[in-house]
């Protein structure tokens, strides 16, 4: 290929990541490219998490921790100055604030605005944004062909895979509810039209950041019926809160990497009873050890992963994913004027009744609500990907699952990994899609690493990198 011919990259997603990783290209790129941004079912740059229409919905992580950019860490505070109900808000309040989760899509918006299609008169980097669902990909020496499912067919040298959060695993008995009134299925597209008028009863499969979505946005829209949510351990989300200082941990002189599963859940127990006792709050070691997960999951055996998985990973998702505390006190509310109850239970199956919904538990009365919402978290079982295009590439042997079955395997520098273990000529992945190798790869302070690495990998400007440091998240 001519230098001035523009190497074609086609990046499958257009949420945060498959939007940030063009934008870094375009920023880093010494020669030509051309991009191509596949997404469907939400516009460009929002993805799941930022493509809600709703202004209840607030971001989880404080705003001086959300920028797009790794190098400019106060990228998400200046561009909020733009705004007129931020200008002048004090910026220590500003900082600490939880932005709703629209503008922080109005923002990625911008971003994909400024550098990708305000230049349009660049030769340099052209994008293409190209609305439909990929559902194969084919390589040989050449290049590859990415098979929409319009019958459109894209000829790129290099594929990026950014298909982000899946909605959640099918449960028991919903595969007869497909077509029901009472069912959602997937609670990250609008379910608002089908709520039941006068009151009535929702029941929510799962007690996660999607069913604490369900619950803010029930009370903003002043619907006055009952609501249960339902899972295993009927565990809430907590609060952020403002930690103390905790030198304590991590031990001086103790590598948390070389550490291994017991021996570091023993040291974590025993300081978060410290914590106890001095009436603090013990989240504040999950916090302190943000810094260090990346490189403990990498260091931990599969037999320890999958442990950590089975036994530790409910309690450790409840303490790290914590809301905005007001947020927090709406769901208190609800819970304390009857309107929210917990169960706690496993979820066998759900069928219908009637134009209502049945939800089976392993033990007390089966539940019965006018809608029915699976909010039990992305599915996570790679093999039993629901996506056509993820299915179709594991056929054809040019992905394969990670050790633990939670996403693609990938090599330092983000490209795929082939089921022989040689790295890829044509692919590269990131994003929530690396669950099973990185473990933390879900938020805006990790995926804003991932997006420039796997630019300058592209590029082949590709430096060896630590992970990046997770800012200390007092009151995050
Ligand atoms: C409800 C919710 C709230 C969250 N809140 C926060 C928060 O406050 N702060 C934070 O840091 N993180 C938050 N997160 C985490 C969030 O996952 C990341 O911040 C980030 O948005 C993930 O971006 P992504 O691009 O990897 O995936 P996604 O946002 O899931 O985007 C993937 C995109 O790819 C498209 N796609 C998938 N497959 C195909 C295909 N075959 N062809 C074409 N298009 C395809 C999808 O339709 C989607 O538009 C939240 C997540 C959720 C689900």
């Amino acid at each position: 290929m001519s230098e001035s011919t523009p190497t074609r990259i086609a990046i499958i997603g257009g949420g945060f990541s498959g939007v940030m990783t063009a934008v870094n290209l375009a920023r880093l790129a010494k020669r030509p490219l051309h991009l191509l941004i596949i997404n469907h079912q939400r516009p460009t740059g929002r993805g799941v998490a930022y493509g809600t229409r709703r202004m209840e919905h607030l971001l989880n992580v404080a705003a001086r921790n959300m920028s797009a950019f790794p190098d400019q860490p106060d990228h998400f505070l200046q561009w909020l100055r733009s705004r007129s109900e931020y200008d002048d808000m004090p910026e220590r309040e500003l900082r600490e604030k939880f932005i709703p989760r629209m503008i922080y899509g109005d923002y990625l918006r911008s971003i994909l605005h400024n550098h990708l299609q305000a230049n349009r008169a660049d030769t340099r980097v052209q994008t293409e944004f190209v609305e439909g669902e990929a559902v194969d990909v084919e390589v040989d020496e050449k290049g590859a062909l990415v098979y929409l499912r319009n019958g459109a067919q894209l000829e790129v040298n290099r594929v990026v895979l950014a298909t982000g959060n899946e909605a959640p695993a099918e449960m028991a008995g919903a595969e007869t509810l497909h077509e029901h009134a009472g069912w959602i299925g997937n609670p990250w597209l609008p379910w608002h039209e089908k709520l039941p008028t006068g009151g009535g009863t929702i029941i929510l499969l799962g007690t996660g950041l999607t069913t604490i979505d369900a619950v803010i946005t029930l009370r903003a829209m002043g619907w006055q019926g009952e609501v249960h949510a339902v899972s295993r351990h009927g565990w809430l989300p907590k609060s952020h809160f403002r930690g103390i200082e905790y030198a304590d941990f991590p031990p001086v002189g103790i590598d948390l990497a070389a550490l291994g599963l017991k021996e570091l859940a023993a040291l974590m127990q025993a300081h978060c009873a410290r914590l106890r006792e001095v009436e603090a709050n013990p989240a504040i070691i999950v916090d302190k050890l943000r810094p260090y997960t990346q490189r403990i999951w990498a260091n931990f055996s599969v037999e320890e992963r999958l442990t950590f998985a089975q036994n530790y990973a409910a309690r450790w998702n409840v303490l790290r994913h914590r809301i905005a505390p007001e947020i927090h006190a709406q769901v208190a509310s609800a819970q304390l004027t009857g309107q929210l109850t917990i169960h706690a239970a496993r979820i066998e199956r759900v069928e219908a009744a009637g134009a209502r919904v049945r939800v089976h538990r392993d033990h007390g009365a089966p539940l019965e609500g006018d809608l029915v919402i699976n909010a039990t978290g992305p599915q996570t079982r790679f093999s039993a990907t629901r996506s056509l295009l993820l299915q179709n590439l594991l056929r054809r042997g040019i992905i394969a699952s990670d050790a633990m079955d939670m996403g693609v395997s990938v090599d330092e520098d983000h490209i795929a990994l082939l089921p022989d273990g040689s790295r890829s000529q044509h692919l590269l992945a990131l994003g929530p899609l690396l669950r099973g190798t990185l473990w933390e790869t879900i938020a805006v302070p990790e995926l804003r690493g991932q997006a420039r690495r796997v630019a300058e990998t592209l590029l082949q400007q590709t430096v060896r990198h630590e992970p990046e440091p997770v800012m200390m998240e007092f009151m995050i």
